[in-house]
C-alpha cells in the first residue's frame, strides 16, 4: 500500500486530494495544525480514514517528525497562507509559510526520505502583472502581491533542489480552482453565497465580510473590481493533476488550468442566473474593496499537462458555479430557524 503525506489536508485541495488518494488505496497521512483539527474542517469527515499528525509548517521539527512517522512514498505540499488579498496585511507570515515552509519540507525530505516524490503547490498568481496571455511554464513571473512573491520564491527553490540534490519535486502552477469547500472570504464563494441569499430571500446575511458587515446587506452583495478576469476550474479536476504529476518518470513543472477566461461579472451572472435572478439587481462594485495592485488576466496554456499528463478538466465553469451556489443554499437553508 502506498503512503502519502499531505500538508494542508484541512484545506479545499487537501481534503479533495485525500479522498482521491483513499479511493486509490493509499494510506493517507495529514500534517494538521492542532487547533484546526478540533474545529469543523474540510477533512473532518475523513477522521477515521486518515492518520493525523499534528504540526505547523513554521516548525522544522514538526515537519521532520511528520516525515519520519509517515514514511511517505508521495508528499503533497499544499499548506499555505492561501489568500493573496490578505497577504498584504500578513506579509511576513505569508513568506514564512509559503516560502520558508516549503524549504523546511524540502530539507526534511533531503535528509529523511530522499526517494519520496514531492508535489509542490505553486500558483498562477506568480505571473502577476504580465502582458503575456495565455501563460505557460516558460512565461516570466512578475508577482504583484506578497503571496505571489513567496510562491515564486518556493517555485524557484523547487528547481534548485531538483537540480542540486536530485530530489523528485514536481511543481503545479495551478490557476484558480474553486469548489463548495472554498472559504467564504474568497470572492467566488461570496458570489455563490450572495446568490444563495437572494434565492432564499435573505436581505441581511449572518456571515460578515472582512469589514465586519454582513456579506449581503440590504439585499446587496458588495464586491471590488468586477472586471477582474480569471481562469477558473473545479478543485476536483486539479487534485487529479497533482497525482498525475507524481506518476511520471521525471519531476517537472506543469501549468494547470481550463484555458477559459471569465470575468467576475460573468461569474455573478452565472451564479444569479442559476437561481433565476438578474445579478445586476443584487451586486454592487465598491471602490473600497479594490486591491492596491491587482494580478492581470491569468489564462492557462495547459498544453504541456494535456499532452504529457493526459489531463483534461471535466467540470465546466457553469457546473462549478452551480455546485457552489447549491451548496450555499443547502448550508444556509439548514441554518434557517424553521430547520433547526
Ligand atoms: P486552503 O483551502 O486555504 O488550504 C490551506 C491549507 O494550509 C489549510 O489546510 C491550512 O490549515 C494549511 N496551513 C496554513 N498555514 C499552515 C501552517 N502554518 N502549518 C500547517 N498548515 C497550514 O488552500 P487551497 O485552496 O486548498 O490551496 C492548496 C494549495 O494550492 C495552497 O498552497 C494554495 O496557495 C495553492 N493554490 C491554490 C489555488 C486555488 O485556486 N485554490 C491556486 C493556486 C495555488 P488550517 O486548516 O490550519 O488553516
Amino acid at each position: 500500500m502506498k503512503r502519502a503525506l499531505i500538508t494542508g489536508i484541512t484545506g479545499q485541495d487537501g481534503s479533495f486530494l485525500a479522498e482521491y488518494l483513499l479511493e486509490r488505496g493509499y494510506d493517507v497521512f495529514g500534517l494538521v495544525r492542532r487547533e484546526s483539527w478540533f474545529r469543523p474542517n474540510n477533512a473532518s469527515h475523513l477522521a477515521n480514514k486518515i492518520h493525523v499528525l499534528f504540526g505547523d509548517m513554521s516548525e522544522g521539527i514538526d515537519i521532520s517528525s511528520a516525515l519520519q512517522d509517515a514514511k511517505p512514498d508521495e508528499i503533497y505540499n499544499l499548506a499555505s497562507q492561501s489568500r493573496p488579498g490578505e497577504s498584504w496585511a500578513r506579509a511576513p507570515e505569508t513568506l514564512m509559510i509559503n516560502g520558508m515552509g516549503a524549504i523546511r519540507l524540502f530539507e526534511g525530505v533531503r535528509h529523511a526520505c530522499p526517494e519520496a516524490r514531492v508535489y509542490h503547490a505553486s500558483s498562477s498568481e506568480m505571473f502577476g502583472q504580465t502582458k503575456i496571455i495565455p501563460q505557460n511554464e516558460e512565461t516570466p513571473f512578475n508577482p504583484s502581491n506578497p503571496y505571489a512573491a513567496a510562491k515564486a520564491y518556493a517555485h524557484q527553490m523547487v528547481r534548485i533542489y531538483r537540480e542540486s540534490y536530485g530530489l523528485f519535486i514536481a511543481s503545479g502552477i495551478l490557476f484558480n480552482h474553486e469548489s463548495e469547500r472554498r472559504p467564504l472570504h474568497f470572492v467566488t464563494q461570496k458570489i455563490a453565497y450572495g446568490a444563495a441569499c437572494t434565492a432564499l430571500g435573505i436581505k441581511d446575511s449572518v456571515d460578515l465580510n472582512e469589514r465586519g458587515i454582513p456579506i449581503v446587506s440590504k439585499g446587496q452583495l458588495a464586491l471590488g473590481n468586477l472586471d477582474i478576469a480569471r481562469d477558473w476550474g473545479h478543485a476536483i479536476d486539479f487534485v487529479r493533476a497533482m497525482w498525475l504529476m507524481l506518476q511520471k518518470q521525471q519531476p517537472d513543472d506543469y501549468v494547470i488550468g481550463t484555458g477559459k477566461l471569465h470575468t467576475l461579472r460573468q461569474l455573478c451572472k452565472s451564479a444569479y442566473e442559476h437561481v433565476g435572478f438578474d445579478w445586476q439587481d443584487h451586486v454592487i462594485s465598491d471602490p473600497a474593496l479594490v486591491r492596491p495592485l491587482e494580478t492581470e488576466q491569468t489564462l492557462a496554456d495547459a498544453s504541456k499537462a494535456r499532452k504529457i499528463l493526459n489531463w483534461e478538466p471535466t467540470i465546466s465553469f457553469e457546473q462549478m458555479v452551480g455546485k457552489m451556489v447549491d451548496a450555499q443554499i443547502a448550508r444556509l437553508d439548514s441554518k434557517m430557524p424553521s430547520k433547526k
